[in-house]
């Protein structure tokens, strides 16, 4: 039996207060509750472009159906 010293992940960047609030992902400024997850509507809408831009990006069927009918003898 050893005493495990359980040490809750990395305190490093732990300075000043621990208000919990997360740095927006686009310019990493402190993220503002109303656009959360961003500091911005900015920001907010620059991601929401990029999402819709992936919805919108169809993906290339690599089935290679061109064969469609074979025949089989
Ligand atoms: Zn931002």
């Amino acid at each position: 039996m050893k005493p495990v010293d359980r040490s809750p992940g990395a305190p490093g960047a732990g300075r000043g207060k621990r208000q919990g609030k997360s740095k927006c992902a686009l310019c990493a400024k402190p993220v503002v509750e109303k656009y959360s997850p961003f500091c911005s509507r900015h920001c907010a809408d620059i991601d929401l472009g990029r999402w819709l831009k992936g919805q919108y990006a169809i993906p290339a069927t690599l089935g290679g159906d061109d064969g469609a009918s074979t025949d089989e003898q």
